[in-house]
């Protein structure tokens, strides 16, 4: 009889709201969630497999799972599941490997205890919903799945399919839902989310206007939008929005058009500058987090300079590095010029130190101004912390009643770590 279960999740947002669905059904069907030193009767691992670190922490979690827990029912899923099916190293640890087209069915398969590989080519598949609801203050909500680009060195289209969305109508009445159980904050995700519509019919402007009608006190962040689908309207639209908040997360990839034509991304340098001058003349405090990958086949030195050149001169808060990753099938493999892991490795530092100092220079750019924090239940010692609008992480003193609610607040210095503000009191 299963009576508890586990659940590890890596990779993107979208894993863990679809992490969070399947919990709820585990729930819904007598199934609890265990609890500190509790043995789980089955343990479901939602692994992402968009690098070989993806790959190798979901193999050292496969291990540490069967060494620790050698009776329970050990369940696979997520991309590394898709990708990898029978042919995974660990088939012989794992119980039952499911693929994504099944990965919201898996409550049947484990009450049956069924063992095995259920793996299918992704093909046509229907969009379905989920959203995660774990600590209460802050939901990602899926509102779109797979992707119809051809980036050169990448395989997610691959493993999850056709680009899909939910109709608007059913995540307004999700939202609503959401924020009736108390939500503060919901961040919209999916694979390629300014894609939206492409399955209904409608856009995501359409659904971004929709939202904002939503009578709540609630706020939106969008997750991760490319550049180039984030339109003059877009942003013009999170501009005048009481609910959208002045984050922008844009996977920008790299600074030398040369790359990006061999990643076979839709935009340009010329494109990028001008998405973040227009956002900020219209929100100058707005948080810019870029995704940079460095080392990719093909980027010679002159390339990474000349990428690394446009980012210092491009007013963005802070870089996401990426090292290149081989993925099997994936285009960028007929590329011939491959870059050594020494020189990937000097690319990453340099440019982690320039997303330092474009971090702190934001952050100190921010101190004396207001803001509106929303803080989280996550406290260290007798400090508790949140996130304002424009995503600048705050420091307080713990306060019970202050958790999951919104304050209008000026912002203060530096704390001691010089890992957050203060309050301005
Ligand atoms: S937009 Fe490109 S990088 Fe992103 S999921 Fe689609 S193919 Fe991959």
């Amino acid at each position: 009889m299963l009576k508890r279960a586990a659940y590890y999740t890596f990779g993107c947002k979208l894993n863990y709201a679809e992490t969070s669905a399947i919990e709820n059904y585990f729930l819904h069907a007598g199934i609890n969630t265990v609890k500190t030193g509790e043995n789980p009767d089955v343990v479901i691992i939602n692994a992402c497999s968009v690098t070989k670190g993806a790959d190798r922490r979901c193999h050292n979690l496969i291990h540490y799972i069967k060494k620790k827990y050698p009776n329970t029912f050990l369940v696979v899923t997520g991309c590394y599941a898709q990708l990898y099916s029978e042919n995974s190293v660990e088939i012989d640890k794992i119980d039952l490997l499911v693929g994504l087209k099944e990965k919201m069915n898996l409550l049947k398969y484990v009450l049956k205890k069924k063992k095995g590989v259920i793996v299918s080519s992704i093909g046509k598949t229907k969009f379905t919903y989920a959203y995660s609801y774990g600590n209460r203050t802050r939901s990602f909500l899926k509102i779109q799945d797979g992707c119809d680009y051809t980036c050169s060195y990448c395989i997610i289209p691959s493993l999850r399919g056709e680009s899909r969305n939910g109709k608007i109508s059913d995540i307004v009445k999700s939202v609503k839902k959401l924020f009736e159980k108390g939500v503060k904050e919901i961040v919209l995700t999916g694979v390629n989310i300014g894609d939206f519509g492409k399955s209904t019919g409608e856009n995501f402007l359409n659904l971004l206007e929709k939202l904002d009608e939503v009578d709540s006190i609630g706020r939106f962040r969008i997750s991760s939008i490319e550049p180039n689908l984030l339109s003059d309207e877009i942003i013009e639209f999170v501009a005048s929005s009481d609910h959208f908040v002045p984050h922008f997360h844009i996977p920008l990839q790299s600074g030398s058009d040369t790359v990006l034509q061999l990643m076979r991304r839709k935009y340009d340098t010329e494109l990028i500058k001008s998405k973040i001058k227009k956002i900020k003349f219209l929100m100058s405090d707005a948080f810019i987090g870029l995704d940079i990958i460095v080392g990719m086949r093909g980027e010679n030195n002159e390339c990474f300079n000349e990428s690394q050149f446009f980012l210092e001169n491009l007013p963005f808060s802070q870089l996401h590095v990426f090292p290149y990753s081989e993925r099997i099938s994936s285009k960028a493999l007929s590329i011939n010029q491959e870059v050594s892991s020494i020189e990937k490795n000097e690319r990453c530092k340099k440019m982690i130190v320039l997303s330092e100092k474009k971090y702190k220079d934001f952050y100190f750019s921010q101190i004396g101004t207001k803001h509106t924090v929303l803080f989280e239940n996550i406290s260290n010692g007798d400090k508790m912390y949140g996130f304002t609008e424009n995503y600048i992480k705050v420091e307080t003193i713990y306060n019970k009643k202050a958790v999951n609610q919104l304050f209008n607040i000026t912002l203060g210095g530096w704390n001691n770590e010089m890992t957050a503000l203060t309050l301005n009191f």
